[in-house]
């Protein structure tokens, strides 16, 4: 945990995603699923942004077990706003669960030169401050 953690933080976070930030508090993946259509939805909302269903109240919680693959990333080296300017480069990257949602994060751990699109990856958690844990992902394997 960084104690001088400066980057930009959910502040108030919504009627929809309040619980999936609890969830991560406790190191726990959320997304919602649509029992009227199956679609697996991220992030939370209200109702399911399906073409075909638009249901309201259809979207349960469900748990990802975290692992996934890079759907598609780009190397940060130039930091858009200063608070990340010590970071880069790094890699920033749209992953695809294999529960069939997808969510922006980071991949770590890695020489962003080595990163690939299709390279199975797993969520880690990473305590930013005592309050806000945040997913984060390591190449799998
Ligand atoms: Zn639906």
């Amino acid at each position: 945990m960084t104690k001088e953690y400066d980057k930009p933080l959910v502040e108030n976070p919504t009627y929809n995603s309040a619980e999936w930030w609890a969830a991560a508090g406790e190191h726990r993946l959320l997304y919602q699923r649509c029992t009227n259509c199956n679609r697996a939805v991220f992030p939370p909302r209200g109702s399911c942004p399906g073409p075909d269903c638009l249901v309201y109240g259809t979207l349960q919680w469900s748990e990802s077990h975290g692992a996934g693959r890079v759907f598609s990333y780009t190397v940060v080296r130039q930091p858009a706003d200063q608070r990340f300017a010590r970071h880069v480069p790094y890699v920033f990257a749209l992953i695809e669960l294999d529960e069939g949602f997808r969510l922006f994060s980071n991949v770590t751990d890695i020489d962003p030169a080595e990163v690939r699109i299709g390279q199975s990856v797993q969520v880690y958690w990473d305590d930013v401050t005592a309050d806000v844990s945040l997913p984060k992902f390591r190449i799998r394997g």
